[in-house]
């Protein structure tokens, strides 16, 4: 794609523009074009105008993306290693709360410089976790400019079977993987807004740089949720959409969600439960299962290896969420880039 404003090579200066041309060609070349898991469906990979995959049959593609912004998503003196963990594992959490099995990615890179240990770092860590999930990266794009990092991420599910936001009904019960708030909490001591110390420190910090994506257990819902969606804005925000969507209501118990210890040693029980009601970074699913799949749910909590898992309100009639706090209801709000 080439850029309007930018300012064209006239004939007399054409050496800057080789150098640059050169660069990006070069840094595509030696860091992403065998990047990731090596497939057998790519029929065709990095190099060319587009990528071509192949689509089992009986399958549907699940198409996600996000971008991460510097200054926005990733402090400005973030580890190239977790902005590119952060970058794939959102959109592999979004893979999660569909229920697909990830299979490809691109990636749109927009680079102050062309600082070659930067991209050398960055495109380890990506390369890592893309093998780790058994994604292979088939194509992008590289650019100059502020730093931020596009990824788009492609999964299969087989045919009508993905999880969606807008299947919960009244008498479902609301559940969530993992610890809600510890990410969240994980900022805040980055940000030196949170004090805390030692284990319960690494522990949560852990937790906001390296977010795991849920995608075996969103594999393992298809069937089981009625509705499911991952948490990046914080457990109430993104249970209220899920509702939304659903066109019906929730209640959300406080007492029933969870706090990790180093959550609750950091933070203190007041302000954890800020943390995993309104904290966002997440990437645990939130999730509904009606009374029918309930035993089949209770199984798969059984199987080794499975995330924490707990019940925290129910679907109910109506809109909105209301959060209860023993008889108490509380007002709490997720977060939005767009309102102060
Ligand atoms: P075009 O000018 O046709 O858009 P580019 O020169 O931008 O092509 O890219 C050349 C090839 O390298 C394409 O196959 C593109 O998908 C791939 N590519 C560019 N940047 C990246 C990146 N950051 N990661 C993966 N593939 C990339
Ligand atoms: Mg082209």
């Amino acid at each position: 794609m080439q850029c309007w404003t930018a300012r064209r090579p006239s004939y007399a200066e054409p050496s800057t523009a080789l150098i640059e041309m050169a660069g990006e060609f070069e840094l595509i070349d030696r860091y992403f074009t065998h990047s990731g898991a090596q497939r057998s469906d790519v029929v065709l990979g990095v190099g060319d105008d587009g990528a071509i995959v192949n689509i089992p049959e009986g399958h549907e593609l699940v198409v996600v993306a996000d971008t991460v912004v510097c200054g926005v998503h990733f402090p400005t003196d973030a580890e190239p290693a977790d902005v590119a963990y952060r970058a794939l594992a959102v959109n592999l959490s979004d893979l999660a709360a569909m229920g697909a099995q990830p299979a490809w990615a691109t990636l749109a890179l927009t680079l102050p410089t062309a600082d070659e240990m930067w991209v050398e770092t960055f495109a380890g860590a990506f390369s890592a976790l893309a093998r780790k999930f058994e994604v292979a990266l088939i194509g992008g794009d590289t650019t100059r400019g502020p730093l931020s990092v596009t990824v788009q991420a492609m999964g299969l599910v087989p045919r009508g079977s993905a999880l969606r936001r807008s299947g919960a009904r009244p008498g479902d019960l609301v559940y969530v993987t993992g610890w809600p708030g510890d990410a969240a909490a994980g900022l805040a001591l980055l940000q030196g807004r949170l004090g805390g110390q030692g284990a319960d420190r690494g522990w949560l910090i852990r937790r906001f740089q390296r977010p795991e994506p849920r995608v075996d257990w969103g594999l393992r819902l298809r069937g089981v949720a009625s509705a499911c969606i991952d948490v990046s804005d914080g457990l109430a925000a993104d249970l209220g959409q899920l509702v939304s969507v659903s066109g019906v209501g929730a209640v959300l118990r406080v007492e029933s969600v969870p706090l990790s210890r180093a959550l609750y040693a950091c933070a203190g029980e007041e302000r954890a439960r800020e943390f995993a009601l309104c904290g966002g970074d997440d990437y645990e699913l939130l999730f509904t299962v009606p009374e029918s799949r309930r035993s089949e749910l209770a199984a798969l909590m059984a199987l080794p290896g499975a995330p924490a898992v707990h019940c925290i309100g129910e679907i109910v009639a109506g809109s909105g969420v209301r959060v209860r706090l023993g008889s108490r209801e509380l007002a709490v709000r997720g977060f939005d880039h767009f309102r102060p």
